[in-house]
């Protein structure tokens, strides 16, 4: 089944009618050959997934009328990713893994290594939409666009930030702890709000890992006594949360 993900419709109702954005249509009508009467899967972010029919497959105008709810929002919510600007291709992959792993927004971070030439942030925002009409998702994780680290700490939107600290990795006093161990010993306390932390490939500077290192609701924590990639180390601290706290469990 076709799922397509419209991101400015109305709240979905039954008999709804909706003309589809031109990309859309097109997609349906000249690449998916979809005809009046064929079905397919829409969902908005908000409510659900909703069967739909086509009622009208024009040169320029592509209408669809919903029928009913076939899956409802999930209320849960999975950690928001901090990421800071790498090499193109593996922001891309980021992206693309972590919408399938669930995470509920992407936050594009400026540190003092990061890689921020030609960061197209409409592009990830496609990419992560298309993830997510792949993966089944019911919503488009937002991908928020570059920031500053001290920016973002100083706003500190969040209740608990798991930081990937490769540093850590190479310490024999272990100054960080096993993800797994951070995750289950925030998790009495039952954190509304959690992030993960991924530097990029050059890493945190010291005055940054200092930083970090100071704040109460940060927890550094290590992925293994190997140092990983960026994006091996998104797709891993993903795993392991859902795995340990979020909606694999
Ligand atoms: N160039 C750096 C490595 C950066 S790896 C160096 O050689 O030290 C990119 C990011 O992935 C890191 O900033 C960190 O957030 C995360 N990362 C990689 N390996 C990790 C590990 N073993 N434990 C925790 N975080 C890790």
């Amino acid at each position: 089944m076709i799922r397509l993900y419209l991101s400015d419709s109305p709240d979905f109702a039954p008999g709804l009618g909706l003309t589809l954005p031109p990309e859309q249509g097109r997609y349906l009508a000249a690449v998916m050959r979809k005809g009046v009467g064929d079905e397919i899967a829409v969902f908005n972010g908000r409510d659900g997934e909703w069967k739909a029919t086509l009622i009208e497959v024009g040169k320029k105008t592509v209408r669809i009328a919903l029928i009913e709810q076939t899956r409802p929002q999930p209320a849960g919510q999975g950690p928001v990713l901090l990421i800071a600007l790498i090499k193109r291709s593996r922001l891309e992959t980021i992206i693309e893994k972590v919408t399938e792993l669930g995470a509920a927004k992407i936050q594009l971070l400026i540190t003092r290594r990061s890689n921020a030439d030609h960061t197209n942030v409409e592009r990830l925002r496609l990419i992560a939409q298309e993830a997510a009409e792949q993966t089944e998702r019911l919503d488009v994780p937002e991908i928020l666009a570059p920031v500053k680290l001290e920016k973002l700490l100083a706003d500190m939107p969040y209740d608990a930030v798991f930081f990937g600290d490769e540093d850590s990795t190479h310490e024999t006093d272990k100054a960080t702890r096993p993800m797994l161990d951070a995750l289950k010993a925030t998790e009495g306390s039952n954190p509304s709000l959690s992030a993960i932390l991924v530097g990029p490939e050059g890493g945190f500077d010291e005055v940054e890992r200092d930083t970090l290192r100071g704040l109460a609701n940060v927890h550094p924590v290590n992925l293994g006594p190997r140092i990983l990639r960026a994006d091996t180390a998104a797709i891993s601290a993903l795993t392991l949360y859902q795995a340990a706290v979020g909606d694999w469990r």
